[in-house]
């Protein structure tokens, strides 16, 4: 009998840098697929600065999700299509916080299905304790002073005082 194919998901962003909500994502994601590669935009089309490089938060992703083997972790420049077309993963997660990220993600999803009919998007709702979280209120946060250690995991912070100093 041929057994079914693993579930692959992507999760795309900017995870500048990975927060507790993008953490929640991702292992509720885990729960409906058997792998998930995190996909870290080499640009994004909202958040033009940024804080941490590409290669600084990958290691961080890699670093919060350290004892979780089913998760790997990428970067990818351009159309998110042609990326999930060729690590064969048609399944994208996105993450619904509130009203407010609806109508981008909804428009995004469409335009992609339109740039690649054999993708689907599900969006996935975090913990309640994360829906007022995004990565560029953290970095807002952390770099006026104030205390962002109930909101992103040990190395982040570790990560974030360290870009700080030196700045
Ligand atoms: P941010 O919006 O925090 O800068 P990204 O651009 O990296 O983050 O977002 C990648 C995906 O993760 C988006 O679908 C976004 O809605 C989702 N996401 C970000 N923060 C959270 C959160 N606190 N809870 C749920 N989803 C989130």
């Amino acid at each position: 009998m041929k057994r079914p194919r693993p579930v692959v998901a992507l999760y795309p962003g900017s995870f500048d840098p990975i927060t507790h909500g993008h953490e929640d994502l991702a292992r509720r994601a885990l729960t409906v697929a058997d792998r998930l590669i995190v996909a870290v935009a080499h640009t994004s089309t909202h958040d033009k600065k940024g804080l941490f490089d590409i290669d600084e938060r990958i290691r961080l992703i890699e670093d919060v999700f350290a004892d979780e083997d089913r998760i790997e972790v990428k970067s990818f420049e351009g159309l998110l299509v042609d990326f999930a077309r060729a690590q064969k993963a048609p399944l994208v997660v996105r993450g619904l916080r509130a009203v407010s990220d609806f109508e981008y993600e909804l428009q995004m999803a469409q335009m992609n299905q339109e740039l690649w009919p054999e993708i689907e998007t599900i969006f996935l709702v975090p913990d309640v304790r994360y829906s007022f979280l995004s990565a560029s209120l953290v970095r807002q946060v952390a770099q006026l002073g104030g205390d962002v250690s109930s909101f992103v995991s040990g190395p982040v912070l570790k990560g974030l005082k360290r870009k700080l100093r030196k700045r």
